[in-house]
């Protein structure tokens, strides 16, 4: 279906508002492709508030409901607190899956605004040094997105009840004990994900 907003994976329910994104991560889900696990993610145009919330459903089926598709959802903070706080008035946990680049996007630290609608925040971490990070991610901003996002990563901890830290198991079993080092120090979880 083209267009996708929302989508359903594993019993939680995805949201897809934007396409924009300060990253090309070389093993990104985008990369040449349309769709992801058979939802087409493109958009011809960033929806609304009100169509992300028409396109929502019945929210109540869903065990959690995720801020992530094709883009870094964080360049609608704004739209996404205004969705968020929707499902938290229908008892609905939220997560929003971020490069963590919100700081640079944004301009500024927009964490006490989204903090009350969001139960967890997982930064994609992705490497261990600002010098391998932009190798993989080609970050917009250039070396300073890694110091930035664990800056980000920082002022989440504390505010949002929980942030985890992501890697993806192929970097090997040396990075993956260097990764759970920097969440320790920043006070966050460290997530090992499967590479697909
Ligand atoms: S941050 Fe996410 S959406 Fe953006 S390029 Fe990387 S993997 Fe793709």
């Amino acid at each position: 279906m083209a267009n996708t907003i929302t989508y359903e994976l594993d019993g939680k329910l995805y949201i897809n508002m934007t396409n924009r994104c300060s990253n090309s991560c070389n093993f990104c889900v985008r990369n040449g492709k349309d769709e992801f696990r058979g939802y087409y993610l493109w958009l011809d145009k960033e929806p609304t508030v009100n169509e992300v919330i028409a396109a929502l459903g019945d929210v109540a089926t869903y065990k959690e409901a995720v801020f992530c598709g094709f883009g870094e959802p964080l360049y609608r903070y704004n739209d996404v607190i205004s969705v968020a706080k929707y499902l938290k008035e229908k008892g609905i946990k939220t997560r929003i899956n971020t490069n963590g680049q919100a700081l640079l996007i944004t301009g500024e630290n927009i964490v006490d605004r989204i903090a009350p609608y969001i139960d967890t925040i997982n930064i994609s971490l992705n490497e261990v040094t600002a010098e391998e990070y932009n190798k993989l991610c080609h970050p917009v901003f250039g070396e300073v997105a890694y110091y930035s996002l664990l800056d980000f990563a920082r002022c989440c901890v504390g505010k949002i009840k929980r942030v985890i830290l992501s890697i993806v198991d192929v970097i090997g079993e040396d990075k993956i004990e260097k990764a759970q080092k920097i969440a320790q120090d920043i006070g966050a979880e460290l997530r090992v994900r499967k590479y697909e």
